[in-house]
């Protein structure tokens, strides 16, 4: 863990000052006022020319993320919180002090020289940082980007989430949700049944589902289109590009017409599920082949990108997955983001063990904090990273606004895949709850909507 040692720090740099020649320039290349004035009096004929003096510094200024990153997202997707400027200066004066942080693991040093200098971070470093023991330094390391992107501010949303079906044409193997038709806790909503779900006061609806072997694709594109009508303010964030893809694979509907059809009806953004882990190896031993592969998925979301439509993204892990595999998912998804820029938020998504039990039990809550951590610092490019709540374990979400999370997602209300796989969360909370959940951390909380326009701020 990191050490703040500012204190001693500074008597140390003052007494190095004092026992310092006058001809010695000071670690910030200025020259003492003795120093300064023994220049004047030299002779003019000598030919030493004076000392270079340093620049004087400008005044410090509000940097934004368009400008201040190397592939910073459009601007047409900088809205609300994801337009604000950086914040925390002094928790980044406090990183430029030399020496005023000591981690645990020296090879954090290097990493946090980089953070610092808003350098990427490369391949070797994720591994660092899945390896690390050193889980505070991490953790403070993360949320100083955090804070330099978001001050102490978290977000959520008033949303709720709807599976208009569980039926699925697949098997993935860790999937507690799918159903075939026909069988015991197989389900299927109708456009009614979807309408009336969507309460007063949501500001969000989040939809995805099983691969329905009959639905057409017009039962999806009307389904937006009800919404839409029924409630005008409502955004609606939809279908997967796992989805996306089956359209293609079922109907011949390519991705780029379904999500101009779709984003016609009334779609505004595609949330991130359907990536699981960008690996061949794993795809195969989960038997997840059968729907869209990580140049598959990146390129529909790169098309929704192109659209006007910002996505999400997931990795979901804590199974058989390996720590490079990991890194190997979350530079994916940094390339695709500097190509097209439209990802709004990333969502590490913990497996729930529930009745696949791909392994004995869920991955520890330091492991999920440290992911959050990684995935904060490997993806410069993307404004947010969430703590979902409804996958971590209880207090696990408070402390995951102390490693790089500014997002919790928001009520829920009805929340399935999960509780389906056994979460121990509940299906939903109420404002006041994740209000709670915020303010414990420590945390100013953003209500926001889907697009991160700021809807109030609870002090
Ligand atoms: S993860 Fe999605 S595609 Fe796979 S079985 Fe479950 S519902 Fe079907």
């Amino acid at each position: 863990m990191p050490s703040r040692s500012c204190g001693s720090g500074r008597a140390s740099r003052s007494s190095a000052a004092s026992s310092t020649s006058p001809s010695t320039p000071s670690p910030s290349g200025r020259r003492s006022g003795s120093d300064r004035s023994s220049n004047r009096t030299r002779p003019a004929s000598r030919s030493v020319p004076p000392p270079e003096r340093a620049a004087p510094r400008p005044p410090p200024r509000c940097r934004r993320v368009v400008g201040a990153r190397r592939s910073a997202l459009p601007r047409r997707f900088l809205t609300g919180d994801a337009a604000a400027p950086y914040h925390a200066e002094s928790s980044a004066a406090a990183l430029r002090q030399g020496g005023a942080v000591r981690f645990a693991d020296t090879r954090l040093d290097r990493i946090c020289a980089k953070v610092c200098a808003r350098e990427r971070l490369s391949r070797d470093d994720g591994l660092t940082l899945f390896e690390t023991g050193d889980l505070l330094g991490l953790g403070w390391l993360a949320d100083h980007v955090k804070t330099r992107l978001h001050g102490d501010r978290v977000h959520f949303v008033i949303n709720r989430y709807i599976n208009p079906t569980n039926v699925c044409v697949l098997s993935c193997r860790f999937c507690d949700f799918a159903r075939k038709p026909g069988r015991p806790g197989a389900f299927e909503n109708s456009i009614e049944d979807v309408l009336g779900m969507i309460k007063d006061g949501v500001s969000e609806v989040h939809i995805v589902g099983g691969h329905h072997p009959d639905w057409p694709f017009e039962y999806y594109e009307r389904l937006i289109e009800a919404i839409h009508a029924a409630r005008p303010a409502v955004q609606i964030k939809a279908f997967t590009a796992a989805e996306i893809d089956y359209f293609w694979r079922r109907w011949k509907i390519e991705p780029k017409e379904a999500l101009q059809r779709l984003k016609a009806a009334g779609l505004h953004a595609l949330p991130g599920g359907g990536a699981e882990v960008f690996s061949g190896r794993v795809a195969k031993a989960l038997a997840y082949t059968g729907k869209a592969d990580p140049d598959r998925w990146c390129e529909i979301h790169g098309l929704a990108h192109s659209l006007g439509i910002p996505t999400n993204a997931t990795m979901l892990f804590g199974h058989i997955e390996t720590l490079a595999e990991r890194v190997d998912h979350l530079l994916r998804l940094r390339t695709q983001q500097d190509a097209s820029g439209g990802f709004l938020t990333f969502i590490p998504l913990v497996y729930q063990v529930g009745d696949t039990k791909l392994v004995p039990r869920q991955t520890p809550p330091t492991d999920a904090l440290r992911t959050i951590a990684a995935a904060r610092l490997l993806l410069d490019n993307f404004p947010h990273v969430e703590a979902y709540w409804s996958m971590l374990c209880g207090q696990s979400v408070s402390i995951a606004l102390h490693f790089g999370a500014d997002d919790v997602n928001g009520t829920l209300e009805d929340e399935r895949i999960a509780h389906m796989a056994k979460a121990e969360s509940p299906a939903g909370l109420a404002r006041a709850q994740l209000l709670r959940m915020i303010h414990d951390a420590g945390r100013t909380a953003v209500e926001r909507d889907a697009l991160y326009n700021v809807v109030r701020v609870w002090n």
